[in-house]
């Protein structure tokens, strides 16, 4: 989807130094690989996301949302059409305690994870622990219905706040949200508050007053298991892979399949954790997609089973 010079002129004015023309996407992604969007806007205040959103639909134009780009493989060509980021506005995190068992806590689609979990233990509330270093934003991992073996976003959260077509914000509870497995089955359900791309603004959960120094004694026991199970300095999306449905893990798979250490230019499988796909310094996307079907190619020869991506590729 090419816009018009009209179109452009249109953004430019509208959004200054918000937007940027041919924004190279390695820039937003933490496996910093991808070729440039051709528009990349990254609104300050929400009521300027409402006003792009309202005239995206007036046009028929097609976007993509960015939220911390660590799930992301952006290939080199790029993004045709606009890239939304909304790391600059919608961060607030605010609790309200329904009872003594029950508190509420609303986040900002664009706060950080780890910030929500960090407010929850400087609050003593429980509940959101396992989400620890998980480094997306908490629009991106309701979306990608983030977790570990500890929970995920679907267990705590209660409802969204979504921006709706006409670009006014509309509340959808759990209920209506078809969460399945690291994601949001949007294929099944097709729309989210009327929209084909729905655009999260904030999330709301429920958790539970704790103990403080429990919470923060499992809390640094989960972050010392991370840290010595996954390669937390090097470039990648985390879990390049889903675990299949039963049986032994991706990781354990690709290991058995002996690919620990493989590479394709500088795209490599993690030597610490054989799921992660690693950028070693100048890798490509057709670095990354290459080692992804090597990958693939020698699970589904070594055990029969098709590895499925978790990390989300996008672009051309
Ligand atoms: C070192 C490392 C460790 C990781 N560990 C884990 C882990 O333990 N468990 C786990 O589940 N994941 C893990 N991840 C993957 C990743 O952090 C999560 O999937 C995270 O939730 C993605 O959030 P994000 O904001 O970066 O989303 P992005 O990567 O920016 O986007 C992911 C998807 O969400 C959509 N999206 C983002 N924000 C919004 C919004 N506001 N409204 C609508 N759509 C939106 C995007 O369009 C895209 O489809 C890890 C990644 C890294 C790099």
């Amino acid at each position: 989807m090419q816009l018009n010079k009209t179109q452009k002129k249109w953004l430019a004015e509208t959004f200054g130094s918000e937007v940027r023309f041919d924004e190279p996407m390695s820039r937003h992604t933490s496996l910093g690989v991808g070729g440039p969007a051709d528009v990349y806007i990254a609104p300050k205040e929400k009521s300027g996301l409402m006003d792009l959103v309202r005239w995206l639909q007036e046009n028929s134009l097609s976007y993509f949302i960015v939220g911390n780009g660590t799930n992301l493989l952006v290939l080199d060509k790029g993004i045709r059409g606009i890239v939304i980021s909304m790391k600059h506005c919608l961060k607030d995190i605010q609790h309200t305690t329904l009872d003594r068992k029950n508190i509420l806590v609303t986040a900002g689609a664009a706060a950080r994870l780890n910030s929500l979990c960090k407010y929850a233990t400087g609050n003593s509330f429980s509940g959101m622990n396992f989400a620890l270093g998980i480094p997306g934003s908490v629009g991106g991992a309701i979306i990608m219905n983030a977790g570990t073996v500890q929970g995920n976003m679907a267990d705590v959260i209660t409802a969204v706040v979504a921006l709706s077509s006409n670009g006014e914000p509309v509340r959808i509870e759990k209920h209506a949200l078809p969460f399945r497995y690291r994601g949001l089955d949007l294929k099944e359900h097709k729309k989210i508050a009327g929209m084909q791309t729905p655009i999260l603004l904030e999330g709301e959960f429920r958790l539970s007053p704790g103990d403080r120094h429990a919470i923060e004694k499992e809390a640094s026991a989960i972050m010392q298991k991370r840290a010595a199970k996954q390669p937390l300095h090097q470039r990648s999306a985390g879990c390049f892979f889903k675990n299949p449905t039963k049986g032994k893990s991706a990781g354990e798979l690709i290991d058995l399949a002996g690919l620990k250490g493989k590479r394709v230019g500088d795209a490599q499988v993690s030597t610490i954790h054989a799921n992660f796909i690693i950028n070693k310094s100048n890798a490509t996307a057709t670095d990354i997609l290459a080692l992804k079907d090597l990958i693939q190619k020698a699970v589904l020869r070594s055990f029969n089973i098709t590895l499925e991506p978790e990390v989300k590729i996008v672009g051309t």
